[in-house]
């Protein structure tokens, strides 16, 4: 069981139809080929985006079951940040975008690695506060873990790399971040094959953490090189890469780019990016 999960913040391109393709075709031997709506992010969401994601998925030629989109499981989401919470794993933060950026250490895995200011308490407690996942200690409490990739084999979980993410927002509307979410998504859709980009593999450490700190199956993983251009970026609509929505308003044939990608048979000017470091 597999899934292809995009966020309906912008239009669908290539590259993720590249992973919609993956993803479907790896369903064929681990069950399921399941489409989750990962619309956690309230405000930047749009339910037209989401139909047209549906729209293109089925011009590609590819079938799917849907599960809840994330706006329908919020209380699955408060209900785990609870129980970290009385087990003394999350703490407060209340530093903004730019004391962050001011603080920031290290470059991480994923960025600028928050630098732990707040782990000792906040020195505004009316200030509105993000929740932060005390990795150390989870680590401490779980002891070495490891995890599959189907690409790039066993990993030693290093949820270090990333430092204390958010795993609750600020923004009380959304009472989850991206990785607490779709870790526990992925655990409730019974999902036994995670497949994305690469760009998402240093995540996986964190969701790793996370799957034994809150007793979830672990799943395997399959994180797929990336689309990219010429210079190794990532495809953005805003350089000219076509949405999906776009080729197939226009009468391309959907069931041949998708035979096409699935050949490695790229549109002119793409390569398939293997290397970690290339997307940023
Ligand atoms: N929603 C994420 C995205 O569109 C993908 C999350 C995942 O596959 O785990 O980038
Ligand atoms: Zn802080």
């Amino acid at each position: 069981m597999t899934r292809f999960a995009p966020s309906p913040n912008g239009v669908l391109h290539l590259g993720h139809a590249y992973s919609a393709i993956r993803a479907h075709d790896l369903a064929g031997a681990n069950g399921a080929f399941l489409l989750r709506i990962e619309d956690i992010d309230g405000e930047r969401s749009r339910v037209d985006l989401a139909s047209g994601f549906r729209a293109d998925l089925a011009w590609l030629g590819l079938a799917w079951a849907e599960v809840p989109q994330q706006s329908a499981r919020l209380d699955s989401y408060r209900a785990a940040a609870e129980r970290l919470r009385g087990e003394g794993l999350l703490y407060p933060c209340t530093c903004t975008r730019a004391q962050i950026a001011q603080a920031a250490g290290t470059i991480g895995a994923d960025g600028p690695v928050y630098p732990g200011t707040c782990r000792n308490g906040v020195t505004d407690p009316s200030a509105p506060a993000a929740w932060r996942l005390d990795v150390a200690e989870g680590l401490r409490r779980t002891g070495p873990l490891t995890w599959h990739d189907a690409l790039a084999g066993e990993q030693q979980a290093r949820p270090d790399l990333l430092g204390d993410v958010v795993l609750v927002r600020k923004d009380a509307a959304t009472p989850a971040s991206y990785h607490l979410a779709a870790t526990l998504d992925d655990a409730a859709d019974g999902v036994t094959l995670v497949t994305r980009g690469l760009d998402l593999f240093a995540a996986t450490h964190v969701h790793r953490l996370l799957q034994a700190l809150l007793d979830l199956p672990v799943p395997r993983w399959h994180h797929h090189g990336l689309l990219a251009e010429a210079d190794g970026r990532k495809l953005a609509k805003r350089r000219g890469s076509p949405a999906l929505s776009d080729l197939r308003h226009a009468g391309e044939d959907g069931p041949a780019l998708a035979a096409d990608l699935r050949a490695g048979r790229f549109p002119a000017g793409l390569h398939l990016a293997r290397s970690v470091g290339c997307y940023s």
